[in-house]
């Protein structure tokens, strides 16, 4: 180290305490990056990578980005996942001796934005704490520091149950301590694509103490403490905005794990990224971003209980009604200004003059907002309305000081309003009286010498001047003027009045800015004080938000208020799949039913490819959620239990996007529904079983549909092209079959999309075979073969069950390739046969399963 210059140690010294950012040194007017930093981020940012001395043999690399543009490359790194470190020159260079003073002042990590395009409008920038205690519970705490909504929860169970909250709060960081399990650690970084931090320190300083005042246990404290200590630790601020800690159970939602999300589509699309085809996508017709954020908050979240649910159907009703009423809130609203993140940055210091007039406007809409929500005469409207405080004394505060168009910067004046503070008056008279006698100098000067364009004027390094163009410098008094500059034309004069004149001015001017300066910092203390009033209004204006998104989007795609029964019954009439709908317009969109009630429990649905078997699956499962979050239903009836749960899982030949098909993450979510549903849940298994060979498939797909309709009893929802699974019907009381049913016409298969009951014709595939117009001869042949194999399989059913294994193995052989063995020759093999066949695959967890597995491929080899 001391082979290094003074400057290059320090940074040295610095670094080491964040070797997992980069360090952006404050130069004079540039950031510099040194070594490894500078060679990665000219990478990553594109910029030219140099080089310098610092007193070692080698030259370091090094590469920069001028100060003022650095927020831009900065949200770049964080975008990617990076963090940042802001190094700063905390003394004047001019008094420094040696080195100038340096000192970390903010780190910027992807969960701690506070604006720029890392922050996206109508989504919130999560940073989740977690904290781990035996046997397997687990506390965690999270928040946006943009908002600063802050809450916490304990989560009991297994690390699954975990996974599932931190990928549902959709976590840009997490933070735990440095002894934290490395392989869970790892899942959730792979699972949330969230970037993890450690922090140790739990200690409960008193001044937590109001932000944590909920929290009454230790497990609650805990994560909550470790996020405290490591937003104070990096943001090095105030965090006055931090809303206290709220307790949450996610008992008390329904649960949806992070596959079937993602497969039902609710926020992220299964290809590309955006929200475009997503339940979010339909249902956001939110005016402010504020309530496009608690929309989203709500499709993460639907709730079970009825009471709370049929509130928000009566609010959303009461403004589907109110047609009038609701097109001028929402005119109301998109002058709403996001407070939420206003309130953030008043807190960081980042506001600005414009960010207080935005703020005054959107508070003036207020009063006008109270008004509209009491017209709707509904209780629980007004009951908002009475809550709703338009904080008059804040807005009196900045419709008094804050002039109406300040300039973006806020240490060079022209920001506040004549007759707010006297001084400033005084100052600014002095300043206006100096410039009036000048131009009225202007007109003296003209009449005195009699040149007609002579002029005063201003520049920053002469100060004020008489200006008289060379031609008529014959005309001035001797001796009255001094020369300050020759132009071309033209020359300069001053005069010692003018000079006495501009002192005074010049020195207003000055105190003018460093008056109105610090007279901008009083207010945003004192706005600051508004903070906790802001943040409340704040989630009312965006409760209203969604309501009247909700009933937007109800009203003009006609949906209906879903009724609840207690019955477990399903009852739609002309369910729609509201995003497919919406796609491809109501007018091509084939309606369907679907009646489920005790008798019901399992409908199992066959049907051709591209039939609409999985439209009509998730149309029920959406029909629920959307019920649950509050919102009208697309259906022309409906009457629905309340689900405690929603299960989706997709075959895995038909996930092939997800780019993890594998059979064995099909059985994972299989297992994952099949232990965790009750009674009360929603099951849709589509295509469950393609991702092995047939009859694995099958007799997977069949077991599973009798442990649920045995064990379970949830309402499932089983897609199927075993056309064999339909004979169940006959075996299980409580399940039936349906098809999506198509024709042929005109030669053509035409697929009506209609649900109807029974199983799909069987021979389908031979029959569009011949729509294709295969040879005839091939598709007699098919037909041949169909009819053999059928009887076949009635005659297996009869045999015994040792030679139905040994039938098992030759079509497995078959299917790899093998030439088939004959009965005679299975010798060996049957000892292994017998070990399959009596496996018992429900105990063994897939780990037991691959291990299984591998036994039998080692004594088959
Ligand atoms: P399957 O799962 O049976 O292969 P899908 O559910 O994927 O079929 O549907 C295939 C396509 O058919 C969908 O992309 C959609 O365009 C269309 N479709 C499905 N259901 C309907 C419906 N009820 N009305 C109109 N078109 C539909
Ligand atoms: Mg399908």
């Amino acid at each position: 180290m001391h082979q290094y210059t003074p400057m290059i140690q320090q940074y040295l010294r610095v670094k080491a305490e964040y070797l997992d950012a980069f360090l952006f040194f404050r130069l004079g007017d540039f950031y510099e990056m040194f070594f490894e930093d500078a060679l990665k981020a000219s990478q990553e940012l594109e910029i030219t990578l140099t080089s310098r001395e610092g007193g070692s043999e080698d030259r370091i690399p090094m590469c920069g980005v001028p100060y003022h543009a650095a927020a831009g490359y900065i949200e770049q790194l964080v975008q990617k996942g990076y963090k940042v470190a802001i190094c700063e020159q905390t003394e004047d260079p001019r008094q420094a001796k040696g080195v100038v003073k340096r000192e970390v002042v903010q780190l910027i990590t992807p969960g701690t934005v506070m604006e720029g395009k890392g922050l996206q409008e109508k989504e919130n920038n999560y940073i989740v704490s977690i904290s781990m205690y035996t046997g397997s519970s687990f506390g965690i705490a999270y928040n946006d520091l943009s908002t600063g909504e802050s809450r916490a929860s304990i989560i009991n169970g297994s690390s699954d149950l975990l996974l599932n909250e931190v990928s549902t709060i959709g976590a840009k960081e997490v933070v735990v301590d440095s002894n934290f399990d490395q392989i869970l650690l790892k899942t959730i970084k792979d699972r949330c694509n969230a970037i993890i931090s450690f922090e140790d320190k739990v200690e409960n300083n008193k001044e937590f103490s109001e932000i944590l005042s909920e929290l009454v246990t230790d497990e609650l404290q805990s994560p909550a403490l470790r996020l405290l200590h490591y937003l104070k630790k990096t943001q090095k601020r105030s965090l006055d905005h931090l809303q206290p800690f709220s307790v949450y159970e996610t008992n008390h939602f329904m649960k949806i794990d992070y596959y079937s999300k993602r497969n039902l589509e609710l926020t992220e699309s299964i290809r590309g990224k955006g929200s475009k085809g997503t339940l979010l996508w339909l249902l956001d017709e939110t005016a402010t971003a504020m309530g496009g954020r608690m929309l989203k908050q709500w499709i993460d979240r639907p709730l079970i209980s009825e009471s709370d649910i049929t509130k928000r159907l009566e609010l959303v009703e009461t403004m589907i009604q109110h047609y009038f009423e609701r097109q001028d809130l929402r005119e109301l609203l998109k002058g709403v200004y996001d407070l939420e993140r206003l309130a953030g940055r008043v807190a960081f210091g980042n506001a600005n003059a414009r960010d207080f007039i935005q703020l005054k406007n959107s508070l003036l809409q207020i009063p006008a907002i109270i008004q509209l929500i009491q017209q709707l005469n509904q209780n629980d409207a007004d009951e908002l309305a009475g809550e709703l405080d338009p904080c008059d004394d804040l807005t009196n505060l900045l419709e008094q000081s804050i002039m109406d168009n300040p300039p973006l910067t806020v240490k060079e004046g022209g920001i506040i309003k004549d007759g707010f503070h006297k001084e400033l008056d005084t100052y600014r008279d002095a300043s206006r009286n100096g410039k009036n006698w000048i131009a009225e100098l202007e007109r003296e000067e003209r009449q005195r010498t009699g040149i007609k364009s002579l002029k005063v004027g201003y520049n920053r390094v002469f100060g004020y001047y008489i200006e008289v163009t060379r031609a008529n410098v014959h005309l001035l008094e001797e001796g009255r003027y001094e020369r300050k500059q020759t132009l071309t034309n033209a020359e300069r004069y001053i005069t010692p009045e003018l000079k006495e004149k501009e002192a005074l001015i010049l020195q207003a001017d000055e105190k003018c800015v460093d008056l109105e300066y610090s007279l901008f910092m009083e207010i945003r203390e004192s706005v600051k004080t508004f903070i906790p009033r802001l943040q409340k209004a704040a989630k009312i204006i965006s409760e209203l938000d969604v309501y009247q998104s909700f009933a937007t989007v109800s009203e003009a795609r006609h949906y209906v208020r879903p009724t609840f029964n207690k019955k477990r019954e399903i009852k739609l009439t002309d369910g729609r799949h509201p995003v497919v709908e919406k796609v491809m317009g109501s007018q091509e969109y084939v309606p369907n039913d679907c009646i489920m009630d005790s008798e019901k429990e399992v409908q199992l649905i066959t049907g051709p490819n591209m039939s609409g078997k999985s439209t009509y699956m998730r149309q029920i499962a959406l029909t629920a959620i959307m019920a649950q979050i509050g919102c009208f239903v697309p259906a022309v009836s409906a009457e629905i239990p309340i689900f405690d749960q929603v299960f989706t899982r997709i075959g895995a030949a038909d996930d092939l996007i997800a780019g993890q098909s594998t059979f064995m993450v099909e059985m994972l979510e299989a297992k994952n529904a099949i232990t965790n549903a009750t009674k009360d849940s929603l099951i849709l298994f589509d295509e469950i079983g393609r991702g092995t060979s047939t009859y694995d498939g099958m007799a997977l797909a069949q077991a599973i549909i009798e442990y649920i309709h045995d064990r379970i009893g949830a309402k499932t929802l089983f897609s199927t092209h075993y056309h064999e699974l339909t004979a169940l019907e006959e075996k299980l009381e409580r399940l039936n079959n349906i098809h999506v049913s198509a024709i042929e016409q005109q030669g053509k298969l035409v697929f009506l999309h209609k649900v109807k009951a029974g199983p799909a014709d069987k021979s389908y595939g031979i029959h569009v075979a011949e729509l294709a117009e295969l040879p005839k001869e091939l598709i007699d042949r098919a037909a041949d073969i169909l009819t053999e194999l059928e009887s076949e399989n009635k005659n297996k059913t009869k045999t015994k069950e040792t030679d139905q294994s040994s039938q098992h193995l030759n079509e497995q052989l078959a299917f790899f390739g093998e030439p088939a063995a004959t009965k005679k020759e299975l010798g060996p093999e049957y000892k292994v046969i017998e070990e399959i066949r009596t496996a018992k695959l429900l105990e063994m967890n897939p780990l037991q399963a691959m291990n299984f597995l591998y036994e039998i491929q080692k004594k088959l080899n």
